[in-house]
């Protein structure tokens, strides 16, 4: 089942418990069946036809739902719904003045003898501090709570031909995680560091109906099976899903 260790690759290869590898079960015991499980954090959430959703080839509908989960072994899960435990966790970031503030909803296992708790989510940390190019402008701080408010950068794409380029970079270097060019018409030139969160993409090829690469939380996904940790992505013409 080559689409579902996909699936696990994207959920971090590993128990978010306790580090169990996908990768490493396979090079011991030939397989990962029965020992990895997708929990939904609010089980609320989760699909009505779920079984058959997980089943089908990768998909944009899969990774929504693998995105409300976060991946533990059987005897995690098992141990999780056993404690029954719900938490939230806030984040408050202070830089050059300004703060930003988030609060991350999971589930926790207590482990009495380490004397130690684990908060468990699907949620994305974005209270990452990062540099907003507009044009010419001078860069100015933003955090990622605020980029992906209400699609405040995807607003800019629509000015591109007013603004002509959009770049943002991480906070304490130089590294470049989006550029957006204008090249003219409605075409745009985009390149995206697959580690950049905040955006989700799926680039879609010629007269294909399917996204053939997906980008989202910080990880690519191919149809033929790769998953991507690090890199860019360069595409110019239709962009969906932002
Ligand atoms: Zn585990």
């Amino acid at each position: 089942m080559a689409n579902r260790r996909q699936l696990y690759e994207y959920k971090g290869g590993r128990c978010a418990h306790c580090s169990l590898a996908v990768r490493e079960m396979v090079q011991r015991y030939g397989t990962v069946d029965r020992m990895f499980e997708f929990n939904h954090v609010d089980p609320a959430e989760k699909h009505p036809d779920y079984t058959n959703v997980i089943r089908r080839v990768l998909s944009s509908e899969q990774l929504d739902e693998v995105d409300k989960c976060v991946l533990l072994c059987r005897q995690c899960h098992g141990i999780l719904h056993a404690q029954g435990l719900t938490g939230h966790v806030q984040f408050t970031v202070n830089v050059a003045g300004q703060t930003a503030t988030q609060t991350l909803n999971g589930q926790l296992i207590l482990d009495m003898k380490e004397q130690r708790a684990k908060f468990l989510t699907n949620e994305r940390v974005l209270v990452v501090p990062y540099r907003l190019q507009i044009g010419d402008q001078e860069p100015k701080l933003y955090f990622g709570t605020t980029l992906e408010k209400e699609g405040a950068l995807l607003s800019h794409f629509r000015n591109l031909p007013q603004i002509r380029r959009l770049r943002v970079m991480a906070y304490r270097s130089d590294r470049v995680l989006l550029d957006v060019e204008h090249v003219g018409g409605n075409k745009m030139k985009m390149t995206l560091d697959v580690s950049f969160p905040v955006l989700t993409s799926e680039l879609c090829g010629d007269g294909e109906d399917d996204p053939m690469i997906w980008l989202r939380n910080g990880v690519g996904l191919t149809k033929d099976g790769e998953v991507i940790y690090n890199g860019t992505v360069t595409c110019e013409g239709t962009i969906v899903g932002v």
